[in-house]
């Protein structure tokens, strides 16, 4: 579903990313994880081409985003994005968010936009919210819209930038919660999160990053269960968070 292939970009003369190449395969869960600075954003932020890179390519669903011929925008409607910062329209209802990429960006009716949108607030649990502002929720709330949003765009691939870590930890678990969901009903997703009861409990995949590396990309069973066969830099980053 994604393949990431020798990618690597720079900022200036700085080298964020360098030479890193994975996979997240249909149904398939990845949690990226990785020292502050590592360039994890920066990774997750190429694959929905908001972050351009200089060398190596991406192919999500067989298209390139190198490919100048790519209609990156097309591409990018497919890919579900939630960040750490719920980026929702503050001036819109909750239906208003919901429905807006729907209509402007898929051609759907309102009509249409509204039915898909509903059904997927219902599924984070939010229906009762439906006609507030997203000022009127909390930050909980706001994130569980924000997945809902993306969902309504019929993603391809769900991509998670630590969609928690902005969170009071009351509501930490109600997010989780709706991401744990998905992950059962087989949505394929890439995550960056710290949040390792999530990564043991539903990922398949665990890469972990250090100064712009791909340093280990193995099977949960493996990054959890064989410490001593991990690197240095994940033993030390493992020992500091779990
Ligand atoms: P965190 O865990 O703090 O979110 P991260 O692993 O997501 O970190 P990135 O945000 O991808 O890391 O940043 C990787 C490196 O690139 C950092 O050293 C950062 O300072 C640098 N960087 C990020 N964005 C830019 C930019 N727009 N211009 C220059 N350098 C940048
Ligand atoms: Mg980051």
């Amino acid at each position: 579903m994604i393949e990431i292939k020798n990618v690597s970009k720079w900022y200036g003369t700085f080298q964020v990313l360098t030479d890193c190449t994975t996979s997240v395969q249909k149904g398939e869960v990845v949690v990226v994880c990785g020292p502050s600075g590592s360039g994890k954003s920066t990774l997750i932020k190429t694959v929905n081409a908001l972050e351009p890179f200089q060398q190596g390519d991406i192919l999500v669903d067989g298209v390139s985003i190198g490919d100048p011929k790519t209609n990156l925008p097309k591409l990018r409607s497919r890919v579900g994005m939630v960040f750490q910062h719920f980026e929702l329209f503050p001036h819109l209802s909750v239906t208003e968010n919901l429905t807006l990429a729907q209509i402007k960006v898929l051609g759907r009716s309102k009509d249409e936009a509204r039915v898909r949108g509903l059904k997927m607030l219902e599924r984070v649990g939010l229906t009762a919210h439906k006609d507030k502002f997203p000022g009127q929720l909390s930050g909980g709330q706001q994130q569980r819209v924000a997945i809902a949003r993306a969902l309504s765009m019929d993603p391809i691939v769900m991509l998670f930038d630590e969609p928690t870590s902005a969170l009071d930890p009351e509501m930490v678990g109600e997010v989780l919660d709706v991401m744990v969901q998905l992950a059962h009903e087989g949505m394929t997703m890439m995550c960056v999160t710290h949040e390792m009861g999530f990564a043991r409990k539903v990922s398949h995949r665990v890469v972990f990053m250090d100064q712009g590396k791909i340093i280990e990309d193995c099977k949960k069973e493996e990054f959890f269960g064989n410490p001593e066969a991990r690197s240095t830099r994940a033993k030390d980053f493992l020992s500091k968070i779990l």
